[in-house]
């Protein structure tokens, strides 16, 4: 197993399919577009899944730095933007394979199967790539915080909500409401 990879398993707790796709996403990266030695690099994440954790430990966009931004659409689409030139490029993963190996079933066997067939399968293969123009993300701002009245916790100010002339967390809003 390659270095970067062993890497990602251990920051994953496992190797599935998933993580498979991520690190062929992130390897695509790394050897066509950027590399992230800075926070100028901001992922768009269309999923949840196994794959954004190669996102975030092989290109360093994270949660935590904001540079990685989850949309909910539930696609292995993963879209990469520049701070530094406004350029940007889209990455689908095309699960045709897989639609082949897990049509028969998605046993032990069938798994490392797709593994496999990730890992080994030529780029142009499994992900389709095009640059594409999208508004800049926005960066991640630090606001002042309050005190919720009710909780006695600090929050974020925007996430302040009013109960009964009180000013409270969105905690105590949704327990209160
Ligand atoms: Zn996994
Ligand atoms: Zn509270």
């Amino acid at each position: 197993m390659e270095e970067d990879l062993k890497r990602t398993v251990e920051f994953h707790g496992h190797m599935c399919p998933g993580l498979a796709i991520g690190y062929r996403v992130a390897k695509y990266v790394m050897n066509h577009y950027r590399r992230s030695e800075d926070e100028e690099l901001v992922a768009v994440v269309e999923n949840n899944s196994c794959s954004v954790d190669a996102i975030q430990e092989m290109l360093g966009c994270t949660f935590g730095k904001g540079n990685l931004i989850f949309v909910d659409n539930g696609k292995q689409v993963f879209t990469f933007y520049h701070r530094g030139d406004g350029k940007a490029i889209r990455i689908y993963f095309r699960d045709e394979i897989l639609q082949e190996i897990f049509g028969a079933g998605r046993g032990e066997e069938a798994r490392s199967k797709a593994m496999e067939a990730i890992l080994s399968a030529p780029e142009e293969s499994i992900l389709s790539v095009r640059e594409v123009d999208i508004t800049e993300p926005p960066r991640a701002r630090i606001y002042p915080s309050l005190r919720c009245q009710e909780c006695g916790e600090s929050f974020m100010e925007i996430r302040g909500r009013l109960v009964n002339g009180k000013i409270v967390c969105k905690e105590c809003f949704s327990r209160l409401t």
